[in-house]
């Protein structure tokens, strides 16, 4: 069994990049946990910040709770907020306590170096957890962590959401899991309202014409998450050269790529 702790900005996030993934880790028995540093509470057309943040716990228990992941520790900074409400080197810091106490073998997060990542939450978490990381078993990294009997811990893993198709290289087959990531992400009802109003937002502002989203309410969202994606995962094990329909794709480092110094030798797969 292995630890795994994934960081990511918003309830969703995970689901969206590596929710079939993170279901199969989970069904294999290694110990998920889920740390949401934001409370989502920009996310919507219609609700208020206050509504927001009261569908945001219920919300993402139930997409953790359908992915089979042990525990959700939310941060609660505010939505949009993250890289100006906090120091880089405070949430690098919170990260690390967690990776320690928690002990983590495999980290999951954004990733620091893709390029075109629009979203500051989603830069600042990358940043943050990466180096948490890399770092948390330096035992003068945050010492003042480890003076109450916490130790420096050695994080084996490193598994980056890919957007981009240049930066995947590691795939995961998801077919028996793609039904679990979309009733995930269909269980952050809030964020997928608004996933399909933008998506109207953008065809009304374009002047195109695609009358199924033009004539779609956002509160009917089920369909249309459904096909977007089995789409993208299709999209995903075509490139992979897996014998499977459905897959995801990461970036990965795995112990500090020592690999290429021992040619020959092959590292066991936890998924
Ligand atoms: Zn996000």
């Amino acid at each position: 069994m292995k630890r795994v702790v994934v960081f990511e900005a918003h309830g969703d996030d995970m689901e969206f990049m590596a929710g079939g993934t993170i279901a199969k880790l989970a069904d294999r028995g290694h110990e998920v946990t889920l740390v949401v540093a934001t409370d989502n509470d920009k996310g919507s057309f219609e609700l208020s910040a206050e509504e927001l943040r009261g569908v945001r716990d219920h919300e993402i228990n139930g997409a953790a709770e359908a992915l089979g992941i042990e525990r959700v520790i939310p941060l609660g900074y505010s939505d949009g907020e993250l890289a100006y409400q906090t120091t880089p080197g405070e949430l690098r810091g919170t990260f690390m306590r967690i990776i320690r106490e928690l002990k983590a073998d495999i980290v999951f997060t954004w990733d620091p170096f893709t390029p075109y990542e629009g979203h500051a939450d989603h830069r600042a978490v990358a940043v943050a957890a990466s180096e948490a990381a890399s770092f948390a078993n330096f035992p003068l990294y945050y010492a003042e962590q480890l003076t109450g009997g916490l130790k420096p811990h050695y994080v084996s893993e490193q598994w980056f959401f890919a957007k981009a198709p240049r930066d995947q290289y590691k795939y995961i087959d998801i077919d028996g899991y793609i039904g679990k990531k979309i009733e995930a992400l269909c269980r952050h009802e809030a964020q997928m309202v608004l996933t399909v109003a933008d998506m109207k937002i953008h065809l009304e502002a374009s002047g195109l014409d695609v009358p199924w989203l033009a004539a779609l309410d956002p509160h009917d969202y089920h369909e249309t998450i459904a096909r977007r994606m089995k789409a993208a995962a299709k999209a995903v094990a075509e490139r992979s050269g897996l014998a499977c329909e459905y897959a995801e794709g990461f970036r990965r480092i795995r112990y500090g790529g020592i690999e290429s110094l021992a040619r020959g030798q092959e590292l066991a797969e936890d998924v």
